[in-house]
């Protein structure tokens, strides 16, 4: 059964998702960004938040739990890690499922933004709400996981299929497109860059992108390409090195 997700843009450079089980009404949100606007949202769309689904515990993703689920009465699902700033009801831990009405939500481990983070794959539907792991064309900061552990995280999302549709917690997609034409000079990541340009100067999101999209342009995961004399996980490392000092 489809899952219907409403998308909308919070904070400085955030997005909040709403996400609802069409068979049974049941919704849910993705992390709690901005817990008023997160409200406003489910208030337009006319649905009732039963769950919140953390994907790490930076306070731009789970510092309205205590807010929303006040306002709610939701069940707060996440990583452990959650409790270091927010109220969790259930931790979760890869390889999980969580349930939401008759969808079918997969915890994946993704740590290395922070040691805990995870993913949430619906594999029927074919979409993965990644928080800071992935991004169009881009990653996130190595916070506290080794470049190890997140060159890990970055191949298990890059095995999901081509067409999975992935949800990202940041419009960060024109910088790191400037990024990505430094240090790739591959035509289909200049195709995409200018894309990527043109939507922004139009005021569209470049969320949700692709895995095949990823696989095609992001120079993280294109890293064992653009640094072939080294090894994989140690060219991830130098491609995430550039990136942390790229005065773009
Ligand atoms: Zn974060
Ligand atoms: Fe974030």
């Amino acid at each position: 059964m489809p899952l219907t997700v409403r998308q909308f843009a919070c904070l400085s450079d955030n997005y909040g998702f709403l996400i609802r089980d069409e068979e049974t009404g049941v919704a849910a949100c993705i992390d709690t960004p901005d817990a008023e606007a997160i409200l406003r949202e489910a208030d337009a769309a006319g649905w009732r938040i039963s769950f919140i689904l953390n994907t790490h515990w930076h306070l731009d993703h789970a510092g309205g739990n205590a807010r929303v689920k006040e306002a709610t009465g939701a069940v707060i699902i996440g990583p452990p890690e959650v409790t270091k700033i927010a109220p969790l009801d259930r931790a979760v831990a890869d390889g999980d499922t969580v349930t939401l009405g008759a969808t079918r939500l997969k915890v994946m481990d993704v740590g290395g933004h922070t040691s805990g983070h995870i993913a949430y794959h619906d594999q029927a539907n074919a979409m993965a709400f990644v928080g800071d792991t992935l991004f169009a064309m881009g990653c996130g900061r190595l916070f506290e996981g080794s470049p190890e552990q997140m060159w890990a995280s970055l191949q298990r999302l890059a095995g999901l299929p081509d067409e999975t549709t992935v949800y990202c917690a940041h419009e960060y997609t024109a910088a790191n497109a400037r990024f990505a034409l430094s240090v790739d000079s591959d035509p289909a990541v200049r195709a995409r860059a200018d894309q990527v340009f043109a939507m922004r100067e139009r005021g569209e999101p470049t969320v949700p992108t692709t895995i095949g999209a990823e696989r095609a342009t992001n120079p993280f995961l294109r890293a064992p390409l653009l640094r072939p004399a080294l090894e994989p996980a140690r060219a991830f490392a130098e491609v995430r090195a550039a990136k942390d000092v790229f005065q773009g």
